[in-house]
């Protein structure tokens, strides 16, 4: 029976055989590439410098297999950081050409374009920890002061809950797209504000302060509020929606900025993000209404 179910599983041998073609051709070496690679570790080098590898690249290749064939190879002291290989952790975000880029997700080929170069260096506006890993410290402990967790008030229904949170889909609608931020650092690299102000929050601790604060599950407005309306919070932004233009997640901090001010404007006239009401669970409201 289970040998029977599994045949229905078996590709045709001509999908098979076009399948492998198909990967031969991804991976069959088409151009040589030059790979410039910014060089740094703090703790021993006087200066950053650059190093150079030729790789034979094929279509299919991303730029972190190429990075990975240069450290297996030619240096084994090249510093990067990466882990799932699939987009999902946002360990290897760096500047692909002067850009911000995944390396897992960006094929070399794309990123060369009609040239022959690629330029490797680690994320604008982050401290460089060594090569091309950049030192997080700080952009989680931005992450870290906006408390990115659920808040609530109702210690008694935590400790013994009675029913899941209700929430419809507008409510979830207004943080959902938030919620696939992968900490890649993107956004804070691309900032300008950033740039110039070391202790501003920045996009992606500034959206997800939003995230929170509109969840209708979360009654941690008042304490995340000192930590987003102030000097280097918010108000700092400019809109200039660099942040989002380099998400690879297609997350749009800067909509979620933008929205964290109204809402903050709105407060000071009174108005609240959510009806507490709502963020009681299911079972309870049902129970109230009896
Ligand atoms: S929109 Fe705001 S957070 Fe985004 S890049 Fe511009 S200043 Fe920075
Ligand atoms: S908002 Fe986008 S760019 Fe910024 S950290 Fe999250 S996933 Fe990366």
């Amino acid at each position: 029976m289970a040998s029977e179910e599994a045949k229905e599983y078996v590709l045709p041998p001509e999908v098979l055989e076009e399948t492998m073609k198909a990967s031969e051709e991804l991976w069959k070496p088409v151009r040589k590439i030059k790979f410039r690679i910014y060089k740094y570790n703090p703790r021993k080098d006087y200066a950053p410098y650059w190093e150079e590898h030729e790789l034979e690249v094929s279509r299919g290749m991303t730029v972190l297999d190429a990075l990975l064939i240069i450290k297996g190879e030619a240096d084994h002291s090249l510093g990067l950081r990466y882990s799932c290989r699939m987009g999902l952790c946002g360990s290897c975000a760096m500047m692909i050409n002067g850009k911000q880029m995944l390396a897992c997700q960006t094929r070399v080929l794309e990123a060369a374009g009609s040239g022959d170069v690629v330029e490797l260096r680690p994320l604008d506006n982050f401290p460089v920890e060594r090569d091309l890993a950049a030192d997080f410290t700080s952009f989680f402990e931005k992450h870290r002061a906006v408390k990115p967790w659920i808040i609530r008030n109702d210690d008694v229904e935590l400790n013994n809950p009675t029913g899941p949170y209700k929430q419809t889909v507008d409510e979830y609608a207004r943080y959902y797209q938030f919620t696939d931020c992968i900490k890649c650092g993107a956004c804070l690299s691309a900032c300008p504000t950033a740039a110039t102000d070391y202790e501003y929050l920045g996009p992606q601790a500034l959206a997800q302060a939003y995230r929170y604060i509109v969840d209708t599950r979360d009654d941690g407005l008042d304490v995340r509020i000192p930590v987003v309306d102030t000097e280097h919070g918010c108000w700092r932004c400019h809109f200039a929606a660099s942040c989002s233009d380099v998400c690879p997640r297609g997350v749009d901090p800067a909509q979620g900025i933008q929205l964290l001010k109204k809402l903050l404007i709105k407060r000071k006239f009174g108005f609240k993000p959510h009806k507490p009401a709502e963020a009681l669970p299911a079972k309870v409201k049902a129970e109230k209404k009896e």
